[in-house]
């Protein structure tokens, strides 16, 4: 089963949020070996074996579904003004913070020729504030980067990624009428999602697909 989110499903454009009960992976998919980083790459054209590394991918061509494996990490899905230019990205703590996905609208901007209003983002299921405490390691990497969230969020007992992730596609101009998110938090809900944090090793490396076609 895939959630959706019908700031893209207007649009027109295929997409989903995987779930624990993924049947079947989405045809054409596009995966990664995710490290954690800030490389987003342009897929086109044949699965190619092994994967690239990066942490997200965009793309105009139709046949390719764009894909981020996650387990409370943010998948963020992008597209331009028609739907036909589209990026998945990863954003755990690191990547959210260090900037994937500035990095992935940067490209996405580039490819399109759009303008930041023009681009609707949608952020998934991913552990949520309620199951996010963090050392002081993560807020020192978040103080230095983004200060301006530091200041209202470093005295929380713990992190919203969804709020950083947020305030970036916002202070890169794109409208908040056209950030989305599907508010479920993966450790609060065994029943639908696998969770690094909430199922340790009983989780056994599985992860959600995130994906996101042209529909050029
Ligand atoms: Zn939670």
């Amino acid at each position: 089963m895939f959630l959706r989110h019908t700031l893209l499903t207007r649009l027109g454009v295929d997409h989903g949020f995987g779930s624990r009960a993924l049947i079947q992976e989405p045809e054409g998919a596009r995966t990664f070996r995710q490290v954690h980083g800030i490389g987003v790459l342009e897929v086109s054209g044949p699965k190619e074996d092994p994967p690239r590394e990066a942490d997200g991918g965009w793309s105009s061509d139709p046949s390719v579904a764009i894909s981020v494996f996650t387990a409370d990490c943010l998948p963020v899905l992008v597209c331009s003004a028609g739907g036909r230019f589209v990026s998945a990205l990863h954003a755990g703590w690191r990547g959210a913070v260090r900037g994937i996905v500035p990095e992935g609208i940067r490209r996405l901007l580039e490819a399109s020729g759009n303008a930041p209003g023009d681009l609707v983002a949608v952020i998934g299921p991913s552990i949520r504030s309620c199951c996010y405490p963090v050392g002081p390691e993560v807020w020192e990497e978040i103080a230095s980067l983004h200060p301006e969230f530091y200041k209202d969020h470093g005295e929380d007992d713990r992190l919203s990624l969804p709020s950083l992730v947020r305030l970036q596609l916002e202070s890169l101009g794109v409208l908040p009428a056209r950030i989305g998110e599907v508010d479920l938090c993966t450790v609060c809900h065994p029943e639908l999602f696998y969770s690094h944090r909430g199922m340790g090793s009983s989780r056994n490396g599985r992860s959600m697909l995130n994906y996101i076609r042209s529909s050029n």
